[in-house]
């Protein structure tokens, strides 16, 4: 049995890559009864069949799985920001943020269009302050791909942003050698059959990086809802004063005696971080546990 990395799936095939060398293989039968589906990104054991197909055998335990793009094991998430045109959404930078959190995954700020726009020490503030990582990419000199590079290495990393941010032409500038295909939305396959999105990985500097298509904020909303029992637990820099508070019950609106609002006061948490947070609280107050699709 060998074991591999499953870096593409279309029509059926899973594409693993074992040592460099790519397995066309066809998935077990019997997963869809354990109603589990092979996802690009698993780590797989699989047969290799000299008369048949190859086939995948077993699916290795995930650290992590997003349902759209279908994608598993992520270690970074890149979530790309641009300065201007579109201006970056704060809220939406935070929503995004809050799903890696959620699902383990390391997210890194990148700020781009610093060459637009030299004004932008303010959103740097708010996300180190908060505890992450931000790159900044001046769109002009494409300076900064060695960053990547060194991140990149020995990983499973993700790109997202807003639409209009310019994600495959930043990457196509940072990364010439990858030759992402940009803008593909559909692939017409044999007998009328469709796939609208395909996730795929890309072998880069000892690394992976996928390209998803799909993956914009819209998906996020949609498809990742946060409960509001583990939401306050998403945005790192509340959890120091999670324990704090004094009601038990507390939702880190405005309550009294809370810990996370006097930290805010305090100015301790950036505003416009709390702010996003009551946007996406008010979102999911009222979904039960029971709801969640
Ligand atoms: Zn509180």
């Amino acid at each position: 049995m060998a074991i591999g990395k499953i870096v593409k799936g279309i029509g059926g095939f899973y594409y693993v890559d074992a040592d460099d060398v790519i397995y066309e293989c066809k998935a077990r039968g019997n997963f869809r009864n354990d109603n589990l589906t092979p996802l690009v990104g698993d780590n797989v054991e699989f047969s290799i069949n000299e008369n048949a197909e190859n086939r995948i055998e077993k699916i290795l335990e995930r650290k992590n799985s997003l349902v759209r793009p279908p994608l598993a094991n992520i270690d970074v998430l890149f979530i790309i920001c641009s300065l201007v045109d579109p201006k970056i959404n704060t809220l939406i930078t935070d929503r995004l943020i809050a799903v890696a959190e959620y699902k383990n995954i390391q997210p890194i700020i990148v700020l781009t269009k610093t060459d637009l726009d030299d004004n932008y020490s303010e959103y740097v503030d708010i996300y180190e302050n908060a505890g992450f990582r931000v790159i900044t990419v001046n769109n002009e000199s494409f300076e900064g791909a060695q960053e990547f590079k060194n991140i990149i290495s020995g990983k499973v990393c993700a790109f997202t942003g807003n639409t209009g941010v310019g994600k495959s032409t930043l990457l196509n500038n940072l990364f010439p050698a990858l030759e992402l295909e940009t803008g593909e939305t559909s692939k017409k396959l044999g007998r009328g059959k469709h796939t609208t999105r395909h996730s795929e990985l890309f072998k880069f500097e000892g690394g992976y990086v996928a390209d998803t298509p799909g993956f914009s904020s819209l998906d996020i909303q949609r498809y990742d809802k946060i409960m509001k029992e583990d939401l306050p637990y998403c945005f790192r820099e509340f959890r120091d004063y999670l324990g704090e508070c004094r009601f038990n019950s507390c939702t880190h609106i405005n309550d009294k005696g809370c810990a996370v609002c006097k930290a805010l006061e305090e100015g301790k948490i950036s505003k416009s971080r709390h702010s996003s947070y009551v946007a996406m609280y008010n979102e999911v107050k009222d979904i039960k546990e029971w709801q969640k699709k």
